[in-house]
């Protein structure tokens, strides 16, 4: 059962960028006669206001017409006329945008022939899919304007902060007693070359003079959070004192923590054997001794338990070799390395800057790592050199460890809680490649090094970027669940589950990726129930429902079987 509205074309020269290649007169002949084509124009360039205008002209019942546009990708500004054409009174539902530019001119400009018959079979698809699309179900959102913050590491406060100067009200909890989480254990921060405390005084002077914009919570401990996007409830412990608060969009912000090295190059049981966080806290308190140091790189990483690149280690000693040379310009710093990582013309000055300060880098490889020499205290590294295939002994009064960020311990329990998915190594997962920051659950948002290791720097940007996510999420208004996304496609098929139909059997709730289908019971019976605000309209329910009882509206199975029939019955 369809909606069967009588179809509008429209075909967008788009300056040529579509008509030098595609022939859009064969294109309007083909569509002419086309089951349910009422008119058909070709326009100059629908993304224009001109052209709206004729568009929206076009519409006498909004109920009965659907338009069909032949013009650039949803991605381009097919989303925009869209929108453009909603603030005229035409639903979203009632337009189809169908890509004969992106998908047809441009990657098929040298083969006209083969882009315009291309363009004819979408354009088919695209009608069929129109005239049969049911419009989807709806559920209004109205966003609760405050924001949960996890963590008030740098990636947690910098976010707090932008938020707060939004006039936004931020909840910032953290397990640590005061903020700055890894900040507080570094006496400079790379690249920016600013002392940790003149940094973190900077941010929090942002958070905590902003006239009660931010309740803080320090050494607080997660309970339970639950809800949707827009409106999560979420409990924790603050002292002796349980909160719950109502909050539109959480920031998860946790961190990493530092592995230690557990035995790795006698670290525990020879003095002289550090860690860098170790050699920090030296540089902290001013007592640095001894000036033959040695940096051993990738310490308990990049090997067959944690096969991942940390990313950072290696710029945090180049970073600690210059300090040792601030504090003693004659010493004798070796660093012992696999691969030197620092990507980008501001890491690799740091790289540069230390060779050209007499700092000496030596290859090692995995099978021949460095060995410790001493009896209580270092006396020496014995390394194969791999560049020049010699073993090498080098003198040393310290060895300092560069060991990786790893996930925290409780990372695991935090991924349940926000229905966050972790990646191979524990990190927590983010949509897509090109959506960085939004989790798998809609309304939550991870940023900084529980995403992945970066730099105080990077945290810093991911920080406020998720801040910006979440301000776009809880600053619209009310809004339909289709729109709540951050992506910028409205979402078009939100599934629907017909409850007479439904035997409770839970493939849908297996393969959901969402965790938007539940079972509950109605009537006595376990059914299907999906909340609207988590379905991405993925459609894996509707391939794993044994009958057909659970469907994507705006793409049901009748309206893809008309879409096929379009181009498998006419040919082109
Ligand atoms: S950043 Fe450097 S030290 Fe750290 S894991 Fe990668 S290569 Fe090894
Ligand atoms: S369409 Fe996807 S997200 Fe929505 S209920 Fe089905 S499986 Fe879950
Ligand atoms: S897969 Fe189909 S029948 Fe099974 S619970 Fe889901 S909607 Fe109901």
């Amino acid at each position: 059962m369809g909606n069967d509205r009588s179809i509008r074309c429209f075909l967008c020269r788009c300056h040529g960028e579509i008509s030098r290649v595609i022939d859009l007169d064969e294109v309007a002949r083909a569509l002419k006669s086309h089951p349910g084509v009422r008119s058909l124009d070709v326009r100059n360039s629908l993304c224009l206001e001109e052209d709206m205008d004729v568009l929206a002209s076009r519409v006498e019942d909004p109920d009965a017409t659907g338009l069909v546009l032949g013009a650039c990708s949803l991605y381009a500004r097919g989303d925009r006329i869209r929108t453009a054409l909603e603030e005229k009174g035409i639903s979203p539902d009632t337009v189809e945008v169908v890509d004969i530019r992106e998908g047809c001119s441009w990657i098929h400009h040298g083969q006209p022939r083969e882009a315009t018959t291309k363009a004819i079979d979408l354009l088919r698809m695209g009608v069929a899919l129109q005239r049969h699309r049911e419009n989807p179900d709806e559920v209004m959102v109205d966003p609760v304007r405050e924001v949960f913050v996890l963590g008030a590491g740098p990636a947690g406060i910098s976010a707090a902060a932008s938020l707060v100067r939004l006039g936004v009200r931020v909840h910032l909890l953290d397990r640590a007693k005061s903020p700055g989480g890894l900040l507080n254990l570094v006496k400079r921060i790379a690249p920016e070359d600013v002392t940790s405390d003149e940094y973190l005084s900077q941010k929090q002077q942002t958070i905590f003079a902003s006239n009660g914009g931010v309740s803080h919570y320090p050494g607080a401990k997660l309970i339970s959070a639950h809800g949707s996007a827009g409106d999560f409830t979420i409990s924790f412990s603050s002292g002796k004192t349980e909160h719950a608060i109502r909050v539109g969009a959480v920031i998860v912000a946790t961190g990493a923590k530092i592995l230690m090295p557990d035995g790795l190059y006698r670290h525990g049981n020879l003095e002289g054997v550090l860690t860098g966080i170790e050699l920090e806290r030296r540089f902290k308190a001013g007592q640095l001794e001894g000036n033959r140091v040695v940096f051993i790189q990738c310490v308990g990483v990049r090997d067959r338990k944690r096969p991942y690149c940390s990313a950072i280690c290696c710029i945090v000693s180049l970073k600690q070799a210059c300090q040792v040379l601030d504090v003693d310009p004659q010493a004798e710093v070796f660093v012992l390395h696999r691969d030197i990582m620092c990507p980008g013309s501001v890491l690799e000055k740091y790289y540069r800057d230390a060779m050209a300060r007499g700092v000496r880098f030596l290859r090692y490889e995995q099978d021949r790592p460095p060995v410790v020499l001493g009896d209580e205290n270092v006396d020496s590294v014995e390394v194969y050199d791999a560049l020049t295939s010699e073993m090498r002994r080098i003198k040393a009064d310290l060895v300092v460890l560069s060991t990786p960020l790893a996930p925290h311990d409780d990372a695991g329990r935090i991924a349940e809680l926000f229905g966050l998915n972790r990646d191979e190594h524990g990190f927590y997962e983010v949509r897509t490649l090109m959506h960085p920051l939004e989790t798998k659950r809609e309304g939550v948002f991870v940023c900084g090094s529980a995403r992945w290791p970066v730099l105080g720097r990077s945290a810093v940007l991911q920080g406020e970027a998720a801040a910006m996510k979440a301000y776009e999420l809880i600053s619209r208004g009310t809004l339909a669940a289709s729109r709540l996304s951050t992506y910028r496609e409205r979402k078009f098929s939100l599934a629907r589950v017909d409850h007479e139909a439904c035997t409770g059997c839970g493939n849908c709730v297996a393969v959901c990726p969402y965790d938007a289908c539940s079972l509950e019971k109605k009537e006595g019976a376990l059914k299907s129930t999906v909340n609207l605000i988590r379905c991405s309209g993925c459609g894996s329910c509707v391939s794993v429902c044994p009958n057909g009882s659970i469907q994507l509206p705006g793409h049901s199975a009748m309206a893809i079987g008309e879409m096929l029939k379009a181009v498998c019955e006419q040919g082109s």
